[in-house]
């Protein structure tokens, strides 16, 4: 009997695992070895829920490398291959994250594509086609902006650049404003419109003094490491979901659902192998810049310098068993 049986979600067997992982016999050395070595010593099986966690308030069923491959996706290749990121209103707080640094964070994530920072534009600049969709929250007393305003811009947007050959892949809004998806909702962290390639993620309830950090003086380290790490984790997450990969159940990953601060924050920063075998996919014909090794390496470079202290445990780790094994 299942250890969460009393419970609607069901962590899945090492049988379901290796069915979703698929035939591997195709893949070349590097990617194969990845997602077949020291997988019991390095990658956590999901963990047995919590009341209240993802798993127990939203169906998730998993999603199979083969179904991953079977949906219809965007696909980077030589000439559409850049991931705009949009910055949306001011970045200038001292608490707000680096977004140089949280685009530094992902590019190794992405092999063969390109990320790139836009100038900012000001949430002013939707009103000038009309309304902006702001409303003042009811609990935290300030402005919130409605998403599928700020989508319908970009995409706007998006045309516009495409006239003059913007080589756009997709184009990822981020806003230290709150957002909000529909007049009955309270708030949003971030939506993407998978179809457009377009997507907007508000990193303001980030911070643990959210909604009080705007008046709040500058952050700890402590506090500036894990708002960087949660705003790292988070764009990461939601650009893989452009590239149409759902939600992971088969291990702990950063593909995980997570519908509290506590699960974010117990995510990792780096993909199960599954989400790794979806990522190799995703990247398409561009796959010959895919090496997880060189991957690994760069990632590991990030956390050293970030004093992300558990995540360079792991990346070091992994890497050693990797290489170790490679030369036996
Ligand atoms: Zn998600
Ligand atoms: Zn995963």
């Amino acid at each position: 009997m299942c250890a969460c049986a009393n419970r609607s979600f069901c962590p899945p067997t090492d049988r379901q695992r290796a069915k979703a992982l698929g035939d591997i016999c195709q893949l070349n050395d590097d990617i194969s070895r990845a997602i077949t070595i020291g997988i019991d010593e390095c990658f956590l099986p999901f963990p047995i829920p919590n009341v209240g966690d993802w798993v127990t308030v939203h169906t998730e069923q998993g999603q199979t490398v083969q179904e991953f491959e079977r949906t219809v996706r965007t696909v980077p290749h030589s000439s559409y291959r850049t991931i705009y990121v949009q910055p949306i209103g001011s970045f200038d707080h001292p608490r707000a994250p680096s977004l140089e640094t949280i685009c530094e964070f992902s590019r190794p994530f992405f092999p063969g594509c390109q990320i790139e920072i836009l100038p900012r534009i000001d949430f002013t600049d939707f009103s000038k086609h009309g309304q902006n969709g702001m409303r003042i929250n009811s609990y935290t007393k300030q402005p919130q902006y409605l998403t599928s305003f700020i989508i319908g811009h970009l995409k706007k947007m998006k045309r516009r650049e495409r006239k003059h050959d913007r080589q756009e892949l997709f184009c990822i809004g981020v806003t230290m404003a709150d957002i909000y998806p529909g007049s009955n909702w309270n708030f949003v962290y971030g939506l993407a419109s998978i179809d457009d390639g377009i997507g907007i993620y508000s990193f303001s309830r980030l911070d643990p003094l959210f909604p009080n950090a705007e008046m709040a003086g500058p952050c700890t380290d402590e506090v500036r490491i894990l708002i960087l790490k949660r705003s790292i984790s988070v764009f990461v997450h939601e650009v893989i979901h452009l590239f149409g990969v759902e939600h992971c159940i088969y291990y702990l990953c950063m593909m995980n659902g997570t519908e509290t601060e506590e699960e974010m924050d117990g995510q990792p920063l780096y993909l199960c192998p599954i989400c790794l075998r979806k990522m190799y996919s995703a990247i398409g014909k561009e796959k010959k810049h895919f090496n997880v090794i060189q991957m690994y390496t760069k990632i590991l470079e990030l956390c050293k310098s970030l004093h992300f202290k558990d995540e360079s445990a792991w990346y070091e780790n992994r890497l050693n068993l990797l290489n170790t094994t490679a030369n036996n």
